[in-house]
């Protein structure tokens, strides 16, 4: 096989990363926005060892999941995987992706108990980070290309708020009319970065963040108003410097040019203060859902010690802070300590105490302190616990771990990992909170053989 040949495929089964997949002799043929069950003329695009890229020329036989899809930038703008195949179809697939991923990675043959449908698959997002670059057609915002710094402009995104693309708009003509130019990856050169939106699903408001290549913008003072009188519930402008050439997107130094930088939301029954730094769930309706299903699976009863690892704002133990006796979390991102701290003051919760530090050490440290949590919940970034963090927290000798993750990949790792301690997956649910993506949430109860 090699670069443009062009064959019929079957596509048979979803990946990991969203492509359909189909075999051509023993080699795996991952294709974009393919659906199973379809059968297609596909052109090869590149060759590895055991598997080959290819793209759709036509399609043959359409697949019976397959849906029309609602938005002009699928699948350019890298966003979405799934616009193309019914929402039924991308649960079913990402369910299996999660057992997949338990058998072949973590050895566990086990599947989700549930998989948490979304209500809707629209609109859920309440952040967007949206990129601003010079195109042939001027500047504008949009979304990175997979696997690209390639802009492809997006004017109103499906899976944010109508009132982000209401904002963006208004911002990209306040740019555009008072010289603030895009700034250019290539050359250094140019002041905007990107543009950043929070919003608080229960509240309306708004904080709009410019990320820019210097101190700031040209006429500040207009920009205020420019997206103010795009959406009332404006409540913040922040300022964010980065001048380094990086693929991050904040950089370290903010300042509030109006309002606050702070909006607040609600999720389990509790009001939380989310910065613009601080990590929140995208997808407010469904974390509350998964989160209620960690609570689930932890089995409180108000005598336990509770350690929240990689807790963010605190969220996850705040919400269940009303039935332990003690909850310490730890988080590395001091803005997110502060808000923890913060957030347990509003609520009234004074048996919760948070650490600033990485998760491995402060467990390793609350371990030598003679600290004996009865519970531990686990929800580590995607690239899953740290190894030594896994030996630390198994002889803490918790009753329960309860661990949620965004990559069913390092889940799978880990939870292997956690076997060799004698921590076995007891239950396993599963959570859409990022509809017409890959992604996938986890949720699962690790207790100790015999108890
Ligand atoms: N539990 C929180 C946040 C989960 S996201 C919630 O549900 O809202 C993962 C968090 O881990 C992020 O806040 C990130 O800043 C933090 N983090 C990443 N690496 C870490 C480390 N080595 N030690 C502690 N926290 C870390």
């Amino acid at each position: 096989m090699k670069k443009n040949d062009i064959i019929t495929l079957e596509i048979t089964a979803i990946a990991s990363q969203g492509s359909g997949i189909g075999r051509c002799d023993t080699m795996a043929i991952f294709v974009p926005a393919s659906a199973v069950g379809d059968v297609l003329e596909v052109r090869i695009v590149k060759v590895d060892k055991n598997c080959a890229y290819g793209r759709i020329e036509k399609i043959i036989t359409p697949s019976p999941d397959r849906i029309a899809s609602d938005c002009p930038a699928f699948p350019q703008c890298g966003g979405c995987d799934f616009r193309h195949i019914s929402y039924e179809a991308e649960c079913k697939a990402k369910c299996l992706r999660v057992a997949d991923a338990m058998k072949r990675i973590g050895g566990v043959d086990i599947a989700p108990e549930e998989y948490i449908c979304a209500p809707s698959p629209d609109r859920y997002r309440n952040k967007a980070q949206l990129p601003y670059a010079m195109t042939k057609n001027g500047a504008v915002f949009g979304f990175y290309a997979e696997r690209s710094h390639r802009v492809v402009p997006c004017s109103d995104c499906l899976l944010q708020p109508e009132h982000f693309s209401r904002i963006a708009a208004a911002a990209a003509k306040f740019f555009e009319e008072s010289g603030n130019e895009p700034y250019d990856e290539l050359t250094g050169k140019g002041r905007v970065r990107h543009l950043f939106m929070r919003t608080s699903q229960s509240t309306g408001e708004t904080v709009v963040c410019v990320v820019v290549n210097g101190n700031g913008l040209k006429n500040e003072p207009e920009f205020v108003e420019a997206v103010r009188s795009a959406y009332d519930k404006v409540s913040g402008v922040v300022i964010n410097v980065n001048r380094e050439n990086t693929n991050v997107i904040l950089g370290s130094k903010s300042r509030t040019a109006w309002g606050s930088d702070t909006i607040t939301d609600r999720l389990c029954g509790m009001d939380f203060a989310i910065s613009v730094k601080s990590f929140f769930q995208v997808n407010r309706v469904q974390a509350e859902q998964l989160y209620l299903k960690a609570a689930q699976y932890a089995e409180l009863t108000g005598s336990e010690t509770l350690l929240d690892l990689y807790c963010g704002t605190g969220t996850i133990g705040l919400s269940m802070a009303n039935n332990v006796r003690q909850l310490i979390g730890v988080e590395i991102i001091p803005e997110a300590i502060e808000n923890a701290d913060k957030n347990a003051q509003r609520n009234g919760i004074s048996n919760a105490r948070f650490i600033c530090a990485d998760a491995a050490k402060a467990a390793e440290q609350l371990r030598k302190e003679g600290i004996k949590p009865d519970v531990i919940i686990l929800d580590p970034p995607r690239k899953g616990c740290a190894e030594e963090l896994i030996g630390t927290v198994s002889h803490m000798s918790p009753d329960r771990i309860v661990y949620i993750s965004c990559d069913p990949a390092t889940l799978a790792r880990d939870i292997k990992r956690f076997s060799e301690y004698g921590y076995e997956v007891k239950r396993l649910a599963a959570a859409d909170l990022f509809p017409r993506t890959r992604h996938v949430e986890s949720v699962c109860l690790l207790t100790r053989e015999g108890k």
